[in-house]
């Protein structure tokens, strides 16, 4: 496993001392969350646990979920899929040793989890007993024209709350577990994606308090935790004085935030940046270093309404932005909390972080 050692660890050391803002990682596998601990990481500022559902081993069970009939249908598949997910977050929460972790419930599209292809379709329909036909046209109708600004984020946990409170579940037993065998504090931060709107929030924070309190319940332990929320399109930027009152964290997901407010497709701008870089329309890729003029005036305008309502809100960042030296030494104007990187780049995060509070 790479570590940081001789010079290099003396290095960071010195500039750990002058850094302000905690440095964190996306991560969701327990190698990747050891190895940014390796690098200095304080914590997990995201984790997707969509990653978790394309293991081979439970897609089965996913494509189940999302192909069912019904509610009773989506429920049975997700039973299966607890006890894997509880285990993804024991271990998570294990090497994280009581460092923040911060969970973020399923965000993508759910086509993105349908079988490919007449083999896929005729393996499931042998392993759940459905008809392929009937599996097919059940496919087609979870299909969209544009899926980045169709049903994922919270709306999928306001469609079909059963898929966010088994993920709430997992969090909490697996956490509780944690606690009880190591004894100390296991402080778990719910996270909801893609939320515009306060009453979103609203109904999901409910669904996540409603579930603890069975766990709690039902473990005969509580725990503190939080709830928060992405800020990641330009409306919930705007409206975050509303949305604090329902949200003890923002981090900022710089990735669909420069998407929605540029009006770019994070996933085709590679074929017409180019140009506007070498042109000088964006002086960077601001997929890569943060649009600070524009994108950067709604993430400080949402700090600000966000700390009007709720002074002591935690704040980070968890866009690849949060892994730019330049778009960090933004993030410490802002007076940010952390940023959040991935687990190769937390050093440079380090590093910057420092640079940007010496600065
Ligand atoms: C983001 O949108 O910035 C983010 C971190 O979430 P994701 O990249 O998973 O959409
Ligand atoms: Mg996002």
């Amino acid at each position: 496993e790479p570590e940081l050692v001789g010079d290099f660890a003396v290095l960071m050391g010195w500039a750990d001392r002058h850094r302000r803002m905690k440095v964190r990682t996306n991560a969701e596998t327990p190698a990747d969350c050891r190895m940014a601990r390796q690098f200095g990481a304080e914590g997990i500022g995201l984790c997707r646990t969509e990653h978790m559902f394309f293991d081979a081993k439970r897609i089965s069970a996913v494509r189940q979920m999302i192909l069912a009939e019904d509610e009773s249908g989506r429920r049975a598949a997700l039973a299966k899929l607890l006890p894997e997910q509880r285990a993804d977050f024991r271990e998570i929460f294990e090497v994280m040793a009581g460092l923040p972790v911060t969970i973020r419930l399923l965000d993508p599209p759910l086509h993105e989890f349908l079988p490919h292809g007449d083999a896929e379709f005729a393996e499931l329909s042998d392993a759940i007993g459905v008809g392929v036909d009937t599996l097919k046209r059940r496919a087609e109708e979870l299909h969209e024209f544009n899926p980045m600004l169709g049903h994922r984020g919270c709306r999928l946990g306001i469609t079909f709350p059963e898929i966010y409170e088994m993920q709430a579940r997992a969090i909490f037993e697996a956490a509780c577990e944690v606690a009880a065998a190591s004894g100390e504090a296991v402080v778990p931060e719910v996270m909801i994606p893609l939320v515009a709107t306060r009453r979103e929030l609203q109904i999901l924070r409910a669904l996540v308090d409603r579930v603890a309190a069975q766990v709690f319940a039902e473990q005969g332990r509580t725990l503190d935790y939080l709830v928060g929320t992405m800020i990641e399109l330009p409306r919930a930027a705007l409206m975050a004085g509303e949305i604090a009152a329902e949200a003890t964290f923002f981090s900022f997901g710089t990735n669909d935030l420069t998407q929605t407010t540029l009006g770019v497709s994070r996933d085709d701008a590679a074929r017409f940046l180019g140009p506007y870089v070498e042109q000088g329309i964006y002086p960077r890729d601001p997929f890569v270093s943060l649009d600070i003029d524009g994108v950067g005036q709604l993430v400080s305008l949402a700090a600000e309404r966000g700390r009007q309502t709720r002074p002591e809100i935690k704040l980070g960042i968890c866009g690849e932005h949060g892994g730019d030296p330049a778009s960090i030494a933004f993030c410490e104007q802002t007076g940010l909390d952390y940023v959040s990187a991935s687990p190769y780049r937390v050093p440079i995060a380090r590093l910057a972080a420092a640079q940007a509070a010496l600065g």
